[in-house]
C-alpha cells in the first residue's frame, strides 16, 4: 500500500478520500468493496467457538458489524481525530444506543434546553425508564453547575444548536462537567468534522446525524457515535447489538463514503453562501433579526472564531411580520424547498412553531424548545449559485417590508 494513513500527518481531505482503504486489497478497485451480507462464514466449529468464547473477533453477523461500515467508522474517527467510531442506522440510533448502553433507572442527564426536538422528545421518553433529564442553559456554567447532582451521568448538547444555529462554548462546559466527574456529549451535526471537532474542545463523545452534512445528498439517514475505544465497543455490544438494532445498511454506508469525500469542499461552500445570505438578511427591511455567529455583527463572533474554522450553512432569522409573515413568505419561495432535513445540496426551509402549532391538534402537549420564536424561520443554505438563493429570498421578502 502507497499510501499509508500513520506514516505522515495528512490532511482532511486527504484521509476522507484515503484512510483506511488500499485498492490493491481489492482487485485495484478505486472504491471499496459494498459487503451485502448480513452473516459470516465461519471455515469450520472450531472457528465458530473461538468466536463465541471471545477469542477471534472475525466478522459474526451484522447486527454488530460489517467491512463496508468498519471502513467508514475509520475514516470518521480518524477525521475527528478520534480512536474510534460507531456507524448507525440514523442519528437518533446512535443517542438511543448510546443512552441505552450506559444509563440506569435513578440516573440523571444535564441536557440544554435547546436541542433537536426529537433527541428532545427521546430524552423526554427515559423519565418512563426512571431517568431524569434537567433541562437548562448548558452554556452558563452557574445554572450548569446548579443542574448537576451525584446521580447526574452525561451533558448533553448541541453546538451549534439545532434549530437556532446558536453555539455553546463546549469547552467551557467540559470543564464544569469534568470537575463534577460528568462525561460531556456533543451532538456536532450542523458542524461537521471539517468545522469543527468537540473532541479536541474536552468532550468526551460526539454524535452526528450522517444523514445532513456528512452524506450531504439528502439520499439517506445514518448516525454514528465517536469517542474512545472501549466505550465506542460497548455501544457497539450493548446499545447496538442487544439493546437498538439500529444498524445501518452496507449500501448506506457507500452512499456516505462517497459523500464523505467532498466534505470540505461542500462544507466551504455551504459556508460562503450562507454568509452573503446571512448579509442580505441582516440588511432587509422585513427582516427583525438574523442568528449567523460567523457575521461579524453576532455576538458568538468570538466563540465562533475559537470553535469552528468556518461558518456551517444554517441560518435562523426572524420577520418583523411574525409567525403569519413567515408562513406567507415561505409560499412564495420558488426555488429554496420547504422540507424538514438539512446539509444537503439543496436549500431547505423550516418554520418550526407553524409544525409544533399542528401537532398540537393531535397531541396537545407538544410545545416549543426553549429559545425559540413563534416567528423563527430555519434555513439550510445549499449549493446552488448564491445569486439565485438570494434572489429568491427577496422576491418571497418583497410582500413583507
Ligand atoms: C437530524 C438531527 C438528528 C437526528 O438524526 P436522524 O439521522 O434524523 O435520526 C440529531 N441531531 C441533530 C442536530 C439533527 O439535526
Amino acid at each position: 500500500m502507497k499510501f499509508n494513513p500513520a506514516s505522515k500527518e495528512r490532511g482532511f481531505s486527504t484521509k476522507a478520500i484515503h484512510h483506511g482503504y488500499d485498492p490493491q486489497s481489492a482487485h485495484g478497485s478505486l472504491n471499496a468493496p459494498v459487503y451485502m451480507t448480513s452473516t459470516y462464514a465461519f471455515e469450520n466449529a472450531a472457528e465458530a467457538e473461538a468466536v463465541f468464547a471471545g477469542e477471534s473477533d472475525r466478522y459474526v453477523y451484522g447486527r454488530q458489524h460489517n467491512p463496508t461500515q468498519a471502513l467508514l467508522e475509520a475514516r470518521i474517527a480518524t477525521l475527528e481525530g478520534a480512536e474510534a467510531a460507531l456507524v448507525t442506522s440514523s442519528g437518533m440510533a446512535a443517542i438511543t444506543s448510546t443512552f441505552w448502553t450506559f444509563l440506569r433507572s435513578g440516573d440523571e442527564i444535564v441536557c440544554h434546553h435547546t436541542i433537536y426536538s426529537t433527541a428532545s422528545m427521546f430524552l423526554g421518553e427515559l423519565v418512563r425508564f426512571g431517568i431524569t433529564v434537567k433541562k437548562v442553559d448548558v452554556g452558563d456554567a452557574t445554572e450548569l453547575q446548579q443542574a448537576i447532582s451525584s446521580k447526574s451521568k452525561f451533558v448533553y448538547l448541541e453546538s451549534p444548536v439545532n434549530p437556532t444555529g446558536e453555539l455553546i462554548d463546549i469547552a467551557k462546559v467540559a470543564s464544569v462537567a469534568h470537575a463534577a466527574g460528568l462525561k460531556v456529549i456533543v451532538d456536532s451535526t450542523f458542524a461537521s468534522p471539517a468545522l469543527q471537532t468537540p473532541l479536541k474542545l474536552g468532550a468526551d463523545m460526539v454524535i452526528h446525524s450522517l444523514t445532513k452534512y456528512i452524506n450531504g445528498h439528502g439520499d439517506l439517514l445514518g448516525g454514528c457515535v465517536i469517542g474512545d475505544a472501549a466505550t465506542m465497543a460497548e455501544i457497539r455490544a450493548i446499545g447496538l447489538r442487544y439493546m437498538s438494532g439500529g444498524v445501518i445498511s452496507p449500501m448506506s454506508c457507500f452512499l456516505i463514503l462517497r459523500g464523505l469525500k467532498t466534505l470540505k469542499v461542500r462544507m466551504r461552500q455551504h459556508g460562503e453562501n450562507a454568509l452573503k445570505v446571512a448579509q442580505m438578511l441582516a440588511t432587509h427591511p422585513a427582516v427583525k433579526s438574523v442568528c449567523y455567529p460567523f457575521l461579524p455583527q453576532s455576538p458568538q463572533y468570538e466563540l465562533a472564531q475559537r470553535q469552528m474554522s468556518a461558518g456551517t450553512g444554517i441560518i435562523s432569522f426572524e420577520l418583523k411580520s411574525g409567525f403569519e409573515g413567515a408562513r406567507r413568505m415561505m409560499n412564495r419561495l420558488e426555488l429554496i424547498a420547504c422540507a424538514l432535513s438539512l446539509g444537503d445540496t439543496e436549500s431547505l426551509i423550516t418554520h418550526p412553531a407553524a409544525l409544533i402549532e399542528a401537532r398540537k391538534k393531535i397531541k396537545p402537549d407538544t410545545h416549543l424548545a426553549k429559545g425559540v420564536s413563534r416567528e423563527m424561520i430555519r434555513l439550510s443554505v445549499g449549493l446552488e449559485d448564491v445569486q439565485d438563493l438570494i434572489a429568491d429570498l427577496e422576491q418571497a421578502l418583497q410582500g413583507e417590508q
